[in-house]
This record gives structure tokens, sequence and C-alpha cells, in this order.
């Protein structure tokens, strides 16, 4: 089933790390967007947004014969709707209800979709969350990315960690019974301790999902010049190895199961949507930037938020850099984000859907990493080791 995936590009505050597509809340052009959002996601269905059927007389992106609704001739079955950012929780309930009902109208959406919202904590009340969970959503992903005032104060952020805990109380009470935190490791004079006491608070709160990121430096990050200027540093990559090895095993300790390298989830809870992307799924993204892969097509929305918006309103495509990926491009995909997962990857399924025996075409690079431990090979299964998830690149780079 197809994922979807809506963009919200609109933030309070632009936080000096980040390197996201998205710009600062603006409610004049957020009415507009949204309207637009619906339109794009109209346009997607069979009747179009203007109720006439899309399939009469299109190709399909695909070049096969056969109608197009996309591809299948009818509202197209999906069952998760991810709404990511910027900061989709600056928008309000009626309008993600919108989005949502929009998604229904144009797809045979599944009775049981995962929904997700992700939220900053300085965002949302508890009435707030209340009507998000009545328009549908029924999970919620809270940037939370440390329990430290300190470290949160050094990536701008505007909430404090007590803000945080409040908005997981207040989510709980609206009646989310999934919820997701992500935490940032490795920030700016972070010390291990400091890292695992943000890790056991955030245990404390009892999450279902928690994603587990490294703070990752852009070259024009404006937080680089803060730590040259306050001779910030961050802890030497040992320290950064020990920060991500003790954490899992604190997370399994307190029964977590880690699926992916930066994810782990409560029995049950993995991220539906999310597990599209590592599973050589396919999922339609909607809004500025929003990048979507559908049978071996893959495109991707324009950045800007005003070209976006006007190009709907001129009912013209918003879809660029639309390509059909390679057969080799797209093993190469299946196996660099299968990798990623804990169960890693079966290679008969891989032999069965793209017929390469990737042992044979592989193996020979792939050895040395066996025999070194990062890497396992048993029967039809190849999935990194926990030490070797903190060499990923290395190991990937083989199939790239
Ligand atoms: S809230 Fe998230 S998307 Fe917005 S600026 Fe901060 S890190 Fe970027």
């Amino acid at each position: 089933m197809l994922g979807l995936y809506v963009h919200v590009p609109f933030c309070s505050a632009i936080c000096n790390y980040c390197n996201f597509n998205r710009g600062l809340f603006d409610a004049a052009l957020k009415d507009r967007y949204v309207d637009a959002l619906v339109a794009e996601i109209a346009e997607a269905g069979p009747q179009g947004h203007d109720g006439q059927d899309r399939r009469e007389g299109q190709e399909r992106p695909d070049g096969r014969d056969g109608p197009l609704n996309w591809w299948t001739g009818g509202a197209d079955p999906a069952d998760t709707i991810y709404f990511g950012g910027g900061t989709p929780s600056l928008l309000e309930p009626d309008e993600v209800g919108r989005i949502i009902e929009a998604c229904e109208s144009s797809f045979a959406v599944a009775p049981d979709p995962e929904i997700t919202l992700e939220a900053n904590p300085e965002t949302v009340t508890m009435p707030k969350l209340a009507a998000f969970r009545q328009a549908g959503v029924n999970r919620l992903s809270f940037g939370v990315q440390s329990f430290r005032d300190t470290d949160l104060r050094r990536l701008s952020r505007l909430h404090s960690a007590d803000r945080a805990r409040l908005a997981v109380a207040e989510a709980r009470a609206a009646g989310f019974d999934n919820i997701s935190l992500d935490l940032m490791m490795w920030l700016p004079q972070q010390s291990v301790s400091e890292w695992l006491e943000s890790v056991d608070q955030a245990v404390a709160l009892g999450p279902e999902h928690l994603s587990l990121y490294l703070l990752e430096l852009y070259p024009n990050a404006p937080l680089k010049d803060e730590m040259a200027r306050a001779r910030w540093s961050q802890a030497p990559d040992e320290d950064a190895a020990t920060m991500y090895l003790t954490a899992m095993e604190r997370l399994e300790d307190a029964g977590y199961e880690q699926y992916e390298i930066s994810n782990v989830a409560r029995p049950g809870r993995r991220s539906r949507h999310n597990l599209k992307y590592w599973t050589d799924g396919d999922w339609l993204g909607f809004g500025c930037g929003a990048h979507s892969t559908r049978d071996g097509v893959r495109w991707k929305n324009l950045a800007s938020t005003e070209e976006y918006v006007s190009r709907i309103g001129r009912r013209e495509s918003t879809a660029i850099d639309i390509r059909r990926l390679a057969a080799d491009e797209r093993l190469g995909d299946a196996l660099f984000t299968g990798l990623r997962l804990n169960d890693g990857i079966d290679l008969s399924a891989i032999q069965a859907r793209y017929g390469v025996d990737v042992w044979r075409r592989y193996g020979g690079e792939l050895d040395g990493f066996v025999h070194q431990g990062y890497l396992r090979h048993e029967g039809a299964r190849l999935r990194l080791t926990r030490p070797g998830m903190l060499l990923a690149h290395e190991v990937m780079a083989v199939f790239v």
C-alpha cells in the first residue's frame, strides 16, 4: 500500500542547525498553502480536483498500457499519512482534518491507517491536541531533541525540557496512545553522561517510539559559527560511538526493540510510514519539496513554498526531476535502505524481484566487513551488526 507524505514548511523560528525545507510562519501564506495541498491531493485521485476522470486519454508515466489513476484505474490503496516539516503542528486541527479528508477522497485509505503529525512541544495545548486526535491524527512525533535546557538553548530551540514533558502529558490526556520522541546526540559540549540523562528522561515518559539522530553540521549552519565563537565542540568520535551504543543498550533494557539504525519501538509500534522508505515501498509526497517514488519512477515537487502555491493555483504541475530509475539504481536503493533495518536484507526476495544474486555480485567486497564483525551473512539474510551500524555508510557504499 502507498504511504502519503504531506510537507508543512512553516516554523515559528529557524533553528541554527536546520537544513530542512522550511521557512518562517506566515499566516496568509499558510492559508493559501493548505488550499494548494488539498488541490494537489485531489488532483492525484481518480477524479482530479474538478470531478473529471483523470484516467481518460492519459498515458501512464511508466509507459505501460492501461488506465492511469495513477496506475491502478481506481482509488489507490494507502495505509499511512505522515505530516512532516517544518512544524506541522502549526496548522490548525481543522486544516489537518481537511487534508486528511482530501487523502480519503483521492485514495482508498485503509480502515486502520497510521496518521502521524510531527509536533514541536511549544506549539501544542491539550485542546489543540484533542482536536488533532478528533481530526484523525493517531500518532504524534515530538521534536524534543534533548531533556537538558542548556542543550536546547544551544540549538536555539523554543521549548524547554519541562515544556516537552508537559506536551507528552497533554498528548496522553488528549487520547494519544502512539507517541514518538526525537532526540539528538553529539550536541555541542554534550558529554556521554549528559546524553544518557536525556535518554533516561525520555524513557521515563514511556513513549511508544524513539528516534535518535546524530547532530550533523552542514557547511553553512549558523550553529557552526556560534560554536566557533563560544569555543564549543562536539565530543570525540569514540564518545559519539559510545553515546549511540550505550543508548541502544539502555533502550533495549527498557523494553524497546531497535528496528532501524536510528529507531526503536515498543513491540508493534514501528513507524509503518517510515518502513515504506526502508522496505522498497511506494509513497507519494504532497507539498513543496516533497519526494515521491512509485513503480520505479521518482520525482519531487519544487522546493519554494510561494512557487508551489502559485503553480497549483495556475493548475500547473509542481513535479520536477521526474525520472525512471534504472534497474541497477532500484536494486542499489533497495539494498542501501534495507541494510538500515535490523532485520537486514532478504537476499532471496531481492533475487526474486531484481533477478540478482547479491552475494555473488557484491560478496567479494562485503566479505571483509563480515570478517571484521560489522556484517552478518546468515542464510538468505544480510544485516549489519550494531557496531556495523556505526560504519553503515562505508558498507552501503559497496552498493552505490
Ligand atoms: S523546528 Fe525543525 S524544521 Fe523547523 S527550523 Fe527547527 S529543526 Fe528546522
